[in-house]
């Protein structure tokens, strides 16, 4: 057997006692033209790209989140999840709905001053994206229960003020065309995740912050930033 115990990251499903075992998380870069702007990187004409995050980086809703190590400029990108319920590569634009097992709300968190140097240096993303506690994400909700979310209000709410808005028709590539474009580079396998990118009103938090997150129609995210732990 294991000399320790594996330990997998899980997340709640709505309705149901069974838990999402996570596999890995994707994620979209520069998805909402607004955020594009506000970035002042890359063209809003770019086909979408992709980085991951680690799977034990999930945080669920209301677990703290401590302010990461190497850092001083620590942002939030509120983001609707995908989740993956079944196995497909190279899936039609057509047809990848059929693979979606639901969705949530997540948060994209950005070591942002480290992003940024990476990006300057033609480095990868990993330093500035890729860390502990960098994927707080909600419950998920089955397609069964809510549909597919392609429209609908999503927004970010720190300390009470709202700081980000948008409507996921706003997302440049909608999610069956991310599905889509990402099973054409690796084979989907249910318990995958996929963040789709966030809207503009992307800012920077403290210890002691709290996060609210919202998408129509899903449950809500909220978590608070703790102390630096490392
Ligand atoms: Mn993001």
């Amino acid at each position: 057997m294991f000399v320790f115990d594996p330990k997998i990251a899980a997340l709640p499903i709505v309705g149901r006692e069974d838990l999402f075992p996570v596999r890995r998380v994707y994620c979209v870069g520069r998805n909402y033209v607004a955020h594009i702007r506000e970035m002042k990187e890359g063209d809003e004409r770019d086909p979408p790209f992709f980085f991951q995050k680690p799977a034990d980086a999930i945080v669920t809703n209301a677990a703290d989140v401590p302010y990461p190590p190497q850092t001083e400029d620590f942002q939030y990108e509120a983001e609707l999840v995908v989740a993956i319920g079944s196995e497909a590569a190279n899936i039609s634009v057509e047809r990848a709905l059929e693979i979606v097992f639901g969705y949530a709300v997540g948060v994209d968190l950005t070591r942002r001053d480290r992003q940024r140097e990476s990006f300057k240096a033609g480095l990868p993303w990993e330093v500035g994206k890729a860390f502990d506690h960098s994927a707080p994400c909600g419950a998920i909700h089955m397609v069964a229960d809510v549909g597919h979310r392609l429209k609908g209000a999503i927004s970010l709410s720190l300390n009470g003020v709202e700081r980000q808005r948008g409507d996921l028709e706003q997302m440049i590539w909608n999610t069956p065309e991310i599905v889509s474009n990402l099973s054409r580079s690796y084979r989907l396998k249910p318990g995958d995740l996929i963040m789709t990118g966030t809207p503009a009103g992307v800012g920077a938090i403290v210890p002691g912050d709290r996060l609210l997150v919202s998408i129509e129609g899903l449950a809500p995210l909220q978590f608070s930033i703790a102390e630096r732990e490392i």
